[in-house]
């Protein structure tokens, strides 16, 4: 990655700014689009996203068998609307593709407004919002509409349209490896089966496809995939094709709602203690102090199933407001408003410095342990004087050489001397180029 930050010289700069705007810029291609968990939004995704990564793209074909679930047919959706006798246009898919439930089966009929009721979801608290509903594994058919507009519809007859088709086909999903020394992965995952909303997850979509991009001119120690699958069934889906490749998995993060100004707030993975989620807990201690940390739970996102007991990867859910936890969750006021290049920069930022962590941490053991090293003699003392970098510089190298028995990591360092990881790693690297450490 061509940043500094991993230096200990990080500032929000240029580079942030130009990461933001760019990442911002991609999710806002990607936001008009009507995805689901199949069908042709998933995959006018993916072609975007191949505009800028390697994406190996897989088709899992309807019946197919991912554990105890199976690929559902697939869904395409062409248009809907609701109309009262007078032609007027109540709700158009045109206006906004949130107004039809995703999967909803094909009806054309005339109905009273009591029975079309029962067949369109509102926000009684939150009358001007459109929710956005599913049902993928029932089939019914239905809208969702404003409170505000649905109450004032007159009593009469409304047409109800819904041009939808649900046959066999395929579940699409796209995933990029970045090879680095190692055949031990970095998984990090996205899922791509939302519609128009902006921050679930147009967001983390961005967002990774352009660290996949930066990554590829990176010569790494680990190797990095980078997964764009359908919630829950995509992920299953690869789950029950790479079964062999999990053990392969050595830190894990599922990234959505990273576009926000909330948070941010990080599920640590089943494990609790992993070495994700260590590096996490540093980076956020550092960058947003205010972040939330959470214990695992079952519930959220794609860590559910990569924390299934069959697996209990290593992976983590960052994100910057949690989800079903800010107003604008799963309705339309999760739009291109909602999200601002600075915060995905942040988030952006946040995810670079745990790479850095994974690239650069070791154990080193000092060879000269009895005593301290007498780090003047050797020009290593110079640059204390009164000035504050230096004292620090110098605190990182007295941590390092006392914490250097062969027990301890650069992140272990970092964790108990409250140090930044960049700084232990950046004296670590000193005192080895002088001869007084080796790898343990
Ligand atoms: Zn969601």
């Amino acid at each position: 990655m061509a940043r500094k930050s991993a230096r200990g010289a990080s500032v929000a700069g240029v580079d942030d700014q130009a990461i933001g705007a760019e990442i911002y810029d991609l999710a806002c291609e990607i936001y008009p689009i009507c995805r689901s968990i199949t069908g042709q939004g998933v995959r006018d995704t993916l072609d975007i996203l191949s505009r800028f990564i390697a994406l190996d793209r897989q088709q899992v074909p309807t019946g197919e068998k991912a554990f105890d679930w199976t690929v559902p047919k697939e869904w395409t959706i062409r248009d809907a609307f609701i109309e009262d006798v007078h032609g007027n246009r109540v709700l158009d898919f045109s206006w906004s593709n949130l107004h039809v439930v995703s999967y909803s089966a094909p009806v054309h009929r005339f109905i009273s407004l009591g029975e079309l009721k029962e067949h369109v979801f509102t926000l009684p608290n939150q009358p001007d919002l459109i929710p956005y509903r599913t049902s993928y594994y029932a089939e019914r058919w239905g809208f969702c509409m404003e409170h505000n507009r649905l109450q004032a519809l007159p009593e009469g007859q409304y047409e109800v349209y819904i041009d939808s088709e649900l046959k066999d086909g395929y579940l699409d999903y796209g995933e990029c490896l970045h090879k680095g020394a190692s055949e031990r992965e970095f998984l990090l995952s996205a899922h791509i089966c939302h519609p128009s909303l902006a921050n679930d997850n147009c967001s983390g979509i961005a967002l990774l496809t352009l660290l996949a991009r930066s990554l590829a001119g990176r010569k790494t120690r680990y190797s990095y995939r980078f997964l764009f699958a359908p919630g829950t069934i995509g992920s299953l889906a690869w789950l029950a094709r790479n079964e062999d490749r999990v053990p392969l998995v050595d830190f894990g993060l599922v990234v959505s709602c990273v576009g926000d100004g909330g948070g941010p707030t990080y599920k640590r993975s089943r494990r609790g203690d992993a070495f994700i989620d260590r590096a996490m807990a540093h980076v956020l201690s550092r960058r947003a102090p205010q972040a939330v940390i959470k214990g695992f739970s079952p519930y959220g996102y794609d860590e559910r199933q990569f924390c299934s007991p069959g697996f209990n990867m290593p992976v983590g859910l960052f994100q910057n407001s949690a989800f079903g936890e800010f107003p604008e969750y799963h309705t339309s006021a999760d739009n291109l408003e909602f999200i601002r290049p600075e915060d995905l920069a942040r988030s952006y930022q946040i995810i670079s410095d745990v790479i850095d962590i994974v690239e650069e941490d070791w154990t080193p053991v000092n060879l000269s342990p009895k005593g301290e090293p007498q780090l003047g003699r050797r020009g290593l003392y110079t640059a204390i004087g009164g000035d504050k970098g230096g004292g620090q510089a110098a605190m990182a190298m007295l941590w390092v050489l006392n914490l250097a028995d062969g027990n301890h990591s650069l992140l272990d360092m970092a964790e108990r001397s409250g140090l930044a990881f960049s700084d232990i790693a950046a004296a670590a690297r000193l005192l080895r180029e002088h001869g007084l450490l080796a790898p343990a």
